[in-house]
């Protein structure tokens, strides 16, 4: 704190921007708690401060916590950690209200009423496990140890993980795969032979020309990324925004193009033309590292700017102008893969497609402003025993969806239904409430239905813990370890999440519950160590790492390696020509188009709006929307509509509405916010809001509940993403 920095008041003022609406930059200088003063601690007496990693979003920036006695004062920013630089986002300054929060699972529990009825009685851990256990013997016997599936978000399920693998399954289904970055990861492994990573590596702050298209980077609030950004607006970067809606981004870029949705293909199949067409690619870069730009040169010729006017609605000579800009900046330029890219189904990879191959002809990736490729650090493993053979995952039919890079969730629960190509008779769900996480909510809960076992390991009492057989409370991010956590990025190294406070009541954490199970199935030998710190200090000795050091810093550099080819980094690509793969004979060979196509959407039927959704800087996911701190500060849960629509509709500001999609689902209701800051055909909602959980005292009955209204998908033929912008919602006016 008393960072007075100029980045840091960039920061804080872009950051501000976003939160404005919410009244809420106050929060990011003093964040407050109703159960804890805040405050800096008092080294005379028994305060403490202790570093380790943030867990309220995937991001896992580093933190400090300052503690006094068993109190936890507030969270700041590592200032030695690279992702955090001693700053934080608003939900990490805020994360102690996600373990102060009144409504947290303290016992285990065991349903004693139907599922969903949120009926439980409090047992002992040894109940609770030796429940799952007996369960668990009887599901191998019956169905083999691959009937079982674990579910999945956040670091903390590396250890629930280990231990499935020890029982025998290799069903492991992370939503944030195919309901999120999966086309995206997908399709950047097919161009380039790796992922944009997780953080993505980009040089946003040294870039001359960033390009934004569906990403609303600042309302989507990754630390690190919103740093740059604030680094990169500062140097007055040329910023283009493309978005349905003015988000935050777009009021800070020269250009905004509000393109209709579902067409971004089109318009990036546009640029290209203009950029090959007019040879304003970069040459050198082309020549020396891709296969197959003869193919896209022609492949191209045929989409103009025009063209593409009319597909997206843009206008031809911007599209054109843009495109130069854009070539003019290379290669410090960045087409932002985004994260989020699972939007229509059809037409996802070759969207993320078409991204990267447009960065790959302006040479961004490798260089200074593009993405750098950092080297990560090597980990040694904890010696432990072979895991036994598993099934492949249950998540596929026999040629469904062949470059899915992780099991599909869907497609997992899709085996519990109809037992294709086997059956899936238990879930163990971590840290993700599947209820608000998978579309087409009916479909999971029939699967529900159908199950012998369903455990839930989460801190709150949302949707998805009401329908479990067993609930286990587990120690937040604050009061536990986790295992080693590598970082890559410009300065790469190893992170250690550790307790700063004790759990509350009986909850424990995942490193313990995984071993007492593990224990309990007879698979001890797979957690060989006596508590979590000899593990650690073992896989640190292996590692050559000083685990004090560690527990002392938060964050251990590794030595440095050149990130970019202005600083010696040599250029290779995991694919199979060793070269990037323009023109993809992998996609060729699998039946699939090998360059982008444009696969144009259903438009919304008369009376109907796209349903779009999205983030805002104090929610992450429905975890955050129970945390008293945050909700005080973002009522975001508003529903954007057009101004002038609205007009027409006879609807005003502020009017309470509500939602019915396509099928006939309805919302809870929702606070119109009239705006000329979005196109007329789609309405816009933040995620995460519309709880129905008894157990959330706070954030059930605020706001409306997007997932709920997803009652359809695209599916991606190519990595069997699930696209969710494919339901149309109209709007009724509730009385006020
Ligand atoms: S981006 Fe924010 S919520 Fe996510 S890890 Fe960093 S500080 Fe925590």
């Amino acid at each position: 704190m008393g960072d007075s920095s100029p980045s840091r008041r960039r920061f804080l003022s872009l950051a501000a921007g976003t939160l404005a609406a919410a009244g809420a930059a106050r929060f990011l200088l003093a964040p407050r708690t109703a159960q804890a003063a805040h405050g800096t601690i008092d080294p005379s007496t028994d305060g403490k401060l202790i570093r380790s990693v943030c867990e309220v979003c995937f991001w896992k920036c580093g933190i400090q916590g300052h503690v006094q006695g068993d109190r936890l004062l507030k969270i700041q920013g590592s200032p030695v950690h690279p992702l955090s630089n001693g700053k934080l986002c608003p939900r990490g300054a805020g994360g102690q209200g996600q373990s102060y929060d009144p409504d947290r699972l303290v016992k285990p529990l065991l349903r004693v009423g139907p599922r969903g009825s949120e009926e439980f009685k409090a047992v002992s851990w040894d109940e609770a496990l030796g429940f799952i256990a007996a369960k668990l013997d009887d599901i191998k016997k019956k169905h083999g140890p691959e009937a079982v599936a674990l579910f999945n978000h956040g670091a903390g399920a590396s250890w629930f993980k280990h231990l499935l693998q020890a029982y025998g399954t290799a069903n492991f289904g992370a939503p944030s795969f195919a309901q999120c970055r999966g086309p995206r990861d997908v399709a950047f492994d097919i161009t380039f032979g790796a992922e944009p990573g997780s953080p993505e590596v980009l040089d946003i702050s040294k870039s001359d020309c960033l390009v934004l298209i569906g990403s609303h980077l600042g309302e989507n609030m990754h630390n690190t990324q919103v740093q740059d950004f604030a680094e990169f607006v500062a140097r007055d970067g040329d910023l283009i925004v493309v978005d349905p809606r003015f988000s935050t981004a777009a009021s800070k870029a020269r250009t905004w193009m509000p393109i209709r949705p579902g067409t971004d293909t089109a318009l990036l199949l546009a640029w290209l033309h203009v950029i090959v067409g007019e040879g304003r690619h970069n040459r050198a870069y082309v020549e020396a590292y891709t296969t197959g730009f003869d193919k896209l040169e022609e492949a191209v010729k045929a989409y103009t700017p025009e063209w593409a006017a009319a597909e997206t609605g843009l206008d031809a000579e911007v599209i054109r102008n843009t495109a130069r800009r854009i070539a003019g900046a290379q290669p410090a330029v960045l087409v932002h893969p985004g994260r989020h890219a699972s939007w229509y189904g059809a037409d996802d990879t070759h969207r993320e497609r078409a991204i990267a191959i447009l960065n790959a002809v302006l040479g961004s990736w490798g260089h200074r402003g593009g993405f750098f490729r950092p080297s990560g650090m090597k980990l040694a493993k904890f010696p432990t025993p072979a895991y036994p053979k598993a099934k492949p995952p249950a998540d596929r039919v026999e040629g469904e969806a062949p470059f899915a890079l992780e099991p599909l969730a869907q497609g997992l629960r899709r085996a519990t239904l109809d037992g294709k190509p086997y059956p899936i008779k238990a879930w163990f769900v971590y840290g993700t409430n599947l209820i608000q996480s998978l579309p087409q909510r009916a479909e999971t809960l029939k699967a529900i239905e159908a199950l012998d076992l369903l455990v839930v390991c989460d801190l709150i009492p949302a949707e998805i813990a009401g329908y479990a057989d067993v609930v286990l409370p587990e120690a937040s991010y604050l009061e536990r370890y986790d295992d080693l956590l590598g970082v890559s990025w410009h300065q790469s190294g190893v992170a250690l999440r550790q307790p700063m406070i004790a759990p509350p009541g009986d909850a424990k954490p995942g490193w313990w519950i995984a071993k007492e199970l593990a224990t309990k199935l007879g698979l001890g030998a797979y957690f060989p160590w006596t508590d979590i710190e000899s593990y650690l200090k073992e896989r640190c000795r292996l590692s050559g790492i000083d685990f004090e050091a560690l527990a002392r810093e938060g964050f251990l550099p590794a030595p440095d390696k050149p990130t970019v080819v202005e600083d010696g980094l040599a250029l290779t690509f995991a694919t199979e020509s060793k070269k990037i793969e323009i023109y993809s004979e992998k996609l060729a060979k699998a039946g699939f188009d090998p360059l982008p196509v444009f696969k144009r959407p259903v438009g919304p039927p008369p009376g109907y709006f796209r349903l779009l959704y999205g983030r805002a800087p104090a929610q992450t996911f429905g975890r955050t929307t129970n945390n008293r701190l945050l909700g005080e500060l973002s009522h975001n849960d508003k529903l954007w509509l057009n101004a002038k629509v609205a007009a027409d509709l006879g609807l005003t500001d502020g009017a309470r509405v509500k939602l019915v999609n396509q099928d006939g689902i309805e919302s809870a209701p929702i606070e119109l916010k009239a705006t000329e800051r979005i196109r007329g055909d789609c309405v816009f909602m933040v995620h995460g809001w519309g709880h129905t959980a008894k157990g959330l005292k706070y954030a059930s009955g605020k706001g409306a509940d997007d997932s709920g209204l997803v009652s359809r998908v695209g599916t991606d033929p190519v990595m069997g993403g699930t696209g969710m912008r494919v339901n149309f919602v109209a709007i009724r006016k509730l009385e006020a």
